[in-house]
């Protein structure tokens, strides 16, 4: 099945898009949404993160130790990439189970995931779609949504590609600035990949 994969900077408006696409009837699988469900649930997954980082990663009744990991994590660079070499093969896995319970009748599935282009995650999507949005409305956006600081939504960003990283890997482009209607741009590009899906699919 042809695979859009969507992504942009923390708070450019990616999963809100997303809702639109659904409306249309694309199955959209949220990857950072899964990734926190499967630490908890995917035993191997659970096995590699306790080898890694210690049984205390979990509390007795199975609960993920936030605090515990946060703390190692946050303050070493390469024990954040060690985690993330766990997490991201198993959302894979989660991935391609998402996809085989699609109705094969769907033209086409989307896969929105904030690190898509830093994960990999994009090498096995047919197109990207990359949402922009300016640094103001980004920044005062997840300010209102989470109810942090202006310096702890930029802590999260230098976490992320920039913009012009991300660019350079994307098939298209939204601007969800505001000003630019939404629902337009989503009709547009829906517009191309039915076309691309039912051209992929009578090659196949
Ligand atoms: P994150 O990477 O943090 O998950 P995101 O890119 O998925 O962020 P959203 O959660 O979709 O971003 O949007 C961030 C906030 O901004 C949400 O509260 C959403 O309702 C709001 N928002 C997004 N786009 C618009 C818009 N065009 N008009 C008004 N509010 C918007």
């Amino acid at each position: 099945m042809y695979k859009v994969g969507i992504t942009g900077g923390i708070g450019s408006g990616k999963t809100t898009i997303c809702k639109v696409f659904e409306v249309l009837g694309i199955p959209v699988f949220y990857a950072d949404t899964v990734a926190k469900e499967i630490m908890v649930t995917d035993q191997l997954l659970i096995a590699g993160i306790k080898s890694a980082f210690g049984e205390e990663s979990y509390t007795a009744e199975g609960k993920l130790n936030n605090k515990h990991l946060a703390a190692i994590v946050f303050s070493h660079e390469t024990e954040l990439a060690r985690l993330n070499a766990l997490v991201h093969p198993a959302v894979f896995r989660a991935f391609d189970d998402w996809e085989k319970q699609i109705d094969e009748r769907v033209p086409y599935t989307m896969k929105e995931a904030a690190l898509l282009f830093e994960s990999g995650s994009y090498k096995m999507c047919d197109t990207s779609v990359l949402v922009t949005a300016p640094l103001s409305l980004k920044l005062a956006r997840v300010m209102q949504r989470d109810q942090v600081s202006a310096e702890q939504v930029k802590a999260r960003m230098d976490k992320q590609f920039t913009d012009e990283q991300k660019a350079k890997l994307s098939g298209h482009f939204m601007v969800n600035d505001e000003e630019h209607s939404i629902i337009e741009q989503v009709l547009a590009l829906h517009k191309q990949f039915l076309k691309k899906a039912a051209d992929a699919s009578s090659l196949a």
